[in-house]
């Protein structure tokens, strides 16, 4: 069976198209399947339609999540209620072309583990987004120790072993595009162009990209933290040096150290790195409280379509039921 898993949050106005234009792809795949879509406590009607999707075709499940948690917490949940060998998460704003799926599950059935959607051209987007995108690509690679792909989102087709060592990991900070990469395995790429939004609103603004970007970085590399040392010692060794400069004006050629700017000028230097430095801390001490604290990911309020027990399906599987804990059902 073949798993398509999608978040979806207030997309009332995508879902008809999104699920017309899936299901002839999936049905000319030969294989069962599935859509999961996971309602990240949307306030339209994205649950009625998705529950009218599902009365008429119960390959369509649906897991309600109890409010909205963000995309990436609703894509795990999502990922842990899929039941197919083959698992690909997808956007159900139409920007992810189902067309690309046969592509994917070919290169799957010749042996790759994992098949990303790379963009090729992100012409959709303004100069500044796509240049920031590029540089944060290029900060990312040299802090971390997993390499993320550049222009590979969500969209791209998941093994049932990645699926399972995913599901397997707990942290909090969902960081998609870092946990994708994480697990390793055999990996291709399929190129595609992103399409514009089929309806409605995109849900970033530009501080939450910002945070987001953080999240990447601060969730996959200890570099921030570890790179005050050097800073610190640089900056202690600048200042033994001036010292000695000083003191040899002083002694040797009797010059007075003045300067009430410059004084002002390097503390308020240090100051702001010393607050810097704090900030990145507290950054690292924050995630490790929202660890600490051990809270379920998520909580489903309802769902529909999974009333057999899960199955283990592979090593590393989750047991009975997944960490995010069900409330109700
Ligand atoms: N989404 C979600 N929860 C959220 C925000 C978004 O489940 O809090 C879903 C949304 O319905 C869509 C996908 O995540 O299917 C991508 O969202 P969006 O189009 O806003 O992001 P972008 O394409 O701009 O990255
Ligand atoms: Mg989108």
């Amino acid at each position: 069976m073949i798993s398509i898993v999608a978040p979806a949050y207030n997309e009332a106005k995508n879902l008809v198209a999104f699920i017309e234009a899936m299901t002839p792809v999936l049905d000319k795949l030969g294989d069962a399947w599935e859509i999961v879509f996971v309602d990240d406590g949307s306030r339209d009607d994205t649950l009625g339609m998705l529950l009218a999707a599902r009365s008429n075709d119960s390959r369509v499940k649906v897991v309600s999540l109890a409010r909205n948690f963000g995309k990436d917490v609703a894509l795990t949940a999502g990922l842990r209620h899929a039941r197919g060998r083959a698992v690909i998460p997808i956007d159900c704003d139409l920007q992810h072309p189902p067309e690309l799926i046969p592509e994917m599950v070919a290169k799957w059935r010749a042996g790759a583990d994992m098949v990303i959607g790379v963009r090729s051209k992100r012409t959709e987007e303004g100069l500044l987004r796509r240049g920031s995108a590029r540089a944060y690509y290029w900060v990312m690679r040299r802090m971390n120790d997993v390499a993320i792909p550049p222009n590979a989102g969500d969209f791209r087709l998941l093994d049932r072993k990645i699926v399972d060592v995913i599901n397997d990991m707990p942290e909090r900070t969902r960081f998609m595009k870092g946990i994708f990469a994480w697990p390793g395995f055999k990996t291709e790429k399929v190129e595609f162009q992103a399409n514009q939004r089929a309806g409605g609103q995109s849900n970033w603004s530009l501080f939450k990209l910002w945070r987001f970007a953080l999240d990447g970085l601060f969730s996959f590399s200890t570099v921030p933290l570890k790179i005050w040392t050097y800073i610190g010692g640089l900056s202690a060794l600048a200042a033994f040096v001036y010292l000695i400069v000083t003191l040899i004006q002083k002694l040797f050629f009797g010059i007075d150290a003045e300067g009430y700017a410059s004084l002002l000028i390097v503390m308020l230097f240090f100051n702001g790195l010393l607050l810097l430095s704090n900030g990145i801390q507290g950054e690292y001490i924050a995630r490790i409280f929202e660890e600490v604290k051990g809270r379920p990911l998520y909580v489903v309020g309802k769902k529909w379509g999974f009333d057999e027990p899960a199955v283990k399906l592979g090593v590393g599987a989750p047991s009975v039921d997944p960490p995010g804990r069900d409330v109700v059902s």
